[in-house]
């Protein structure tokens, strides 16, 4: 195939990496992320001890979705993550749903979050004095390893029968059905190694998506991805294609993000997004967290603005944050800032 120029294509690319550099100076400079998606559901007492994980609630608790997305906008989230991580249309046919049904439910997924949205920006703009901007939605595609629920997006291994093809048909069908619920922005998540990095760079290309997408990578010894394969190799993937808006680190512990965010500027000219756990182990066979006792929303609040300072754009929390971590975050990363609505 060779290169043919299409002005058209570049101006879409410019387009979308504008979008979201745009979006990030009128949040002051730093935009936040809500936190833990699947923490807050039990919070609030739902049971979701199963492979679809939190995704179980947009077959038996959609209402749930709705209230944790708008505790997540009222604590002072610019972007929200949609309920679909766990959410996978053979993850919903293992359950004895149609195809259309679990295509249904990864639409359901968006369509909570902008339905919340919009909710809210309308309450607050009512009230007319606020400083909140309006937030955007990340559809949220996890990894080939957060299907399988076996705790292999934490170690990086998905066996030998798994190669690019196959990663490529896992995601594509969930990818076109989420790209064609419109969302603001698609969050990659958790992705453990180069492999099925290679996979979603070609996928967005391949089926022309126009949606700027981060990818965001797991890492389990602070150094490199979980499968042992160093984050240089891995952005090197990323760089090649514009349809990749930003990368990062998500569900890591936070001790681990400050120097892999110096090591993404010297690796990347892109967006660095972070939004690690609590600090917490969690132990991916047993479907537990361990408990720790380092953890506090001060402390992560104090770390969050060291990511900041050597340069991380959009930071969040994933496992184990809570609403009160992001109102914290927020006012930590936001002081001196002021939003522009
Ligand atoms: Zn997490």
């Amino acid at each position: 195939m060779g290169v043919i120029f299409n002005p058209n294509k570049n101006n879409h690319n410019q387009n979308r990496a504008k979008l979201l550099q745009n979006f990030i100076q009128k949040a002051g400079g730093c935009a936040i992320i809500d936190g833990g998606f699947a923490t807050q559901l039990e919070i609030h007492g739902a049971d979701i001890k199963d492979p679809l994980w939190s995704a179980l609630c947009l077959i038996n608790n959609p209402n749930l979705i709705s209230k944790v997305h708008l505790e997540y906008l009222e604590a002072g989230a610019d972007i929200i993550v949609t309920s679909s991580y766990q959410a996978s249309i053979p993850g919903f046919v293992s359950r004895g749903m149609s195809i259309e049904q679990g295509e249904r439910l990864l639409e359901l997924s968006v369509e909570l979050a902008t339905n919340a949205r919009d909710e809210f920006w309308e309450s607050v703009e009512r009230i007319g004095d606020h400083s909140y901007n309006r937030a955007l939605v990340a559809a949220s595609i996890g990894s080939y390893g957060a299907y399988l629920a076996d705790g292999s997006e934490y170690s990086g291994y998905y066996g030998k029968d798994v190669d690019l093809n196959k990663l490529k048909d896992f995601h594509r069908r969930r990818l076109q059905v989420l790209v064609e619920s419109g969302p603001d922005l698609l969050a990659f998540e958790t992705i453990p190694n180069k492999l099925e990095t290679q996979a979603i760079v070609d996928l967005l290309e391949e089926e022309d998506v126009q949606i700027p997408s981060w990818i965001c990578f797991s890492s389990v010894d602070g150094v490199n991805a979980p499968s042992g394969e160093s984050f240089a190799d891995c952005l090197q993937v990323i760089n090649t294609s514009d349809r990749i808006a930003a990368v990062g680190i998500n569900c890591a512990p936070p001790q681990f993000v400050h120097s892999l965010v110096q090591k993404f500027n010297e690796l990347t000219k892109k967006v660095i997004v972070v939004y690690p756990n609590s600090g917490e182990i969690w132990d991916g066979v047993a479907k537990r967290w361990l408990p720790s006792k380092c953890f506090n929303d001060d402390k992560f609040n104090v770390l969050a603005t060291k990511w900041r300072d050597s340069g991380a754009k959009l930071i969040g929390g994933c496992c184990r944050t809570t609403p009160s971590t992001i109102r914290g975050l927020s006012k930590a990363l936001k002081q001196g800032c002021l939003g522009t609505n």
